[in-house]
């Protein structure tokens, strides 16, 4: 891993409170019952939707906030060429350990997606950025960035969670409090996303919205499936770069 942290970066648009909390918990990121094991469970449909979307084999592919690999991996054992970034050291380290258990080629780099748009503009056919836009104090600069690194043509697919009081009943009440699927914490109400801001961000990176799917958990079942009408909780965006 290559540390290409640049002067001024960190505290451009990242939060420490929220790279923090990853660092700490990043020693399980793999075990499938950890805190990670919503990650684990969505993993297979996500993976599913993105190659539906934009294709993985032969495909350069950006993961942005790609914490211990999970998406990053599945990607490349699907047959694209991928780095991954992060901000947090210790999930970047936990990826790369990963994949040397594997065998599974991908790259890591600590760097941020916006310091990465200078170096490599125009540089992927293909940039994923989930679970991730809650996180940071300026999601509007994390989607302008990852629309410059997308060729003219490629897609970008981000996903986030909703800001309703259904989307805060369900990821912070049900999944923190009750269910206990997520460490107390995990999430802030205030910085969770609506799909008409999104929308609004992406048309000013250049993106267009292609596809608005939500992704449904069943607490009977415990299990999750992708549903095109309801992004009241969870959800996963296509965008594509304009010609
Ligand atoms: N995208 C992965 C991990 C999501 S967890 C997945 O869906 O499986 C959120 C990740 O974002 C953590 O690894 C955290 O370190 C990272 N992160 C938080 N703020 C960041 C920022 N500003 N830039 C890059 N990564 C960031």
């Amino acid at each position: 891993m290559t540390a290409t942290v640049h002067p001024g970066d960190y505290h451009a648009n990242v939060d420490p409170d929220e790279i923090s909390k990853f660092e700490a918990l990043a020693a399980r990121w793999w075990d499938p019952l950890s805190e990670f094991k919503t990650l684990h469970d969505i993993n297979p449909l996500r993976l599913d939707y993105v190659e539906r979307a934009a294709g993985l084999v032969g495909r350069e592919v950006l993961d942005v906030g790609c914490g211990g690999g999970l998406l990053a991996e599945g990607m490349a054992l699907r047959g694209a060429r991928v780095l991954g970034i992060d901000m947090g050291a210790m999930p970047l380290r936990v990826a790369e350990l990963h994949t040397l258990e594997t065998g599974v080629v991908v790259d890591y780099r600590r760097i941020t997606v916006e310091a990465l748009a200078a170096e490599r503009p125009a540089g992927f056919d293909l940039v994923t950025c989930m679970e991730l836009l809650e996180h940071v104090p300026d999601p509007a600069s994390v989607i302008d960035a990852c629309a410059r690194l997308v060729r003219p043509g490629g897609k970008v697919i981000f996903s986030t969670l909703n800001r309703n009081p259904k989307a805060y009943a369900l990821a912070i009440l049900g999944a923190e409090y009750l269910l206990g699927m997520l460490p107390k914490g995990t999430h802030d109400y205030n910085r969770f996303i609506r799909p008409a801001e999104l929308d609004r961000w992406v048309r000013t990176a250049g993106l267009r919205t292609r596809d608005l799917t939500g992704l449904i958990y069943n607490p009977l079942t415990r299990t999750y499936r992708l549903e095109p009408a309801n992004v009241d909780v969870n959800y996963l965006v296509t965008c594509e770069r304009d010609l």
